[in-house]
């Protein structure tokens, strides 16, 4: 199938695409690595009269890294996040869960901006978002504000974003003293995760300080289990700790059941891979 016709506009400057979407909002659509709006466009699931193409605009594709953390403008592609040593130094967690995006040909494409303002629920990025309590950059023709990912993601495939704005910028914080892991389960190498965490884990004295647990493919968008979280704080971690918390990670999940996998297996695959990303941090932690 083609798309429906559409008006093309390739703006140079990001106040010419901003007022472009104050002209046209929700009749608009924003053309970042097209790796998801294509295939809809071509399927005619996406009728937009008009596609604002931002391939164009310059200042967007910039990477700041500082002790603490990384700020990643909206047009940087997957792949760099793979290999850029600067930021693999700040955020190790950030190449580690871009690797599982597709392929290294869909990475070249894919935007950091344009992978969550798709808000996909099966999607690793709005997981780490979530795990480095992250925020999201929003401008519109007249500004910006900054928006946290608990606002941002709303539902599957659906955000926080006004139609006149665009994604510019995202920051992954990386909190001092604690470490994140990325575990996911897929059938194969690049397909969208049956289940997956992105967690980190701050130990103190012998016991753990603070725990983040992100749940991708198990919900309506990404999850935080804050209940197992809490309940792990001020504890070692032991087997009874992990038992405890892989049941309270998996009994709070209302995955779907589909063609890939039931609700069960993927509720017992979220709780167990929580426990193994917590115990492997635990274990990094005490060497
Ligand atoms: C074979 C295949 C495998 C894939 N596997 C994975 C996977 O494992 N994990 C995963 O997360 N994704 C996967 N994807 C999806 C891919 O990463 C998407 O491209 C990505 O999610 C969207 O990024 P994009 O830059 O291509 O955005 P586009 O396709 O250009 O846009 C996607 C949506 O975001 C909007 N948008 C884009 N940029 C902005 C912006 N700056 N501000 C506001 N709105 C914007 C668009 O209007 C559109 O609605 C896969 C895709 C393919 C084709």
């Amino acid at each position: 199938m083609k798309p429906a016709p559409f008006h093309y506009e390739a703006p140079e400057e990001l106040r010419q695409a901003l007022s472009l979407l104050v002209e046209h909002r929700d009749a608009a659509a924003i053309l970042a690595g097209g790796q998801s709006l294509v295939p809809l466009l071509n399927l005619r699931m996406a009728r937009p009269d008009v596609v604002i193409d931002i391939n164009r605009l310059t200042g967007l594709d910039d990477v700041e890294t500082t002790a603490d953390g990384v700020r990643v403008g909206a047009l940087v592609r997957a792949e760099r996040l793979v290999h850029d040593r600067a930021i693999a130094a700040v955020h190790p967690l950030l190449a580690k869960a871009v690797a599982s995006i597709g392929h290294p040909q869909i990475r070249n494409r894919t935007t950091i901006g344009g992978n969550l303002a798709h808000a996909d629920p099966a999607s690793e990025l709005p997981a780490v978002l979530a795990a480095t309590d992250g925020w999201i950059t929003l401008a519109d023709y007249n500004g910006s504000r900054r928006m946290g990912w608990r606002d941002f993601f709303i539902g599957p495939y659906m955000t926080a974003r006004r139609a006149e704005e665009m994604v510019v910028a995202v920051d992954f914080p990386h909190p001092e003293g604690m470490d994140f892991m990325f575990i996911e389960t897929s059938r194969r190498p690049g397909d969208y995760a049956l289940a997956g965490v992105c967690a980190g884990l701050r130990v103190v004295d012998g016991i753990v300080a603070e725990a983040r647990i992100a749940l991708f493919g198990v919900g309506s968008t990404v999850v935080r289990a804050t209940e197992a979280e809490q309940e792990i704080r001020g504890r070692a971690v032991d087997e009874a700790a992990l038992s405890e918390l892989r049941r309270g990670v998996a009994d709070m999940l209302t995955p779907a059941d589909d063609l890939h996998a039931p609700a069960a297996y993927r509720r017992h695959l979220a709780g167990h891979l929580a426990g193994q990303a917590i115990g492997s941090l635990w274990q990094a932690q005490r060497a």
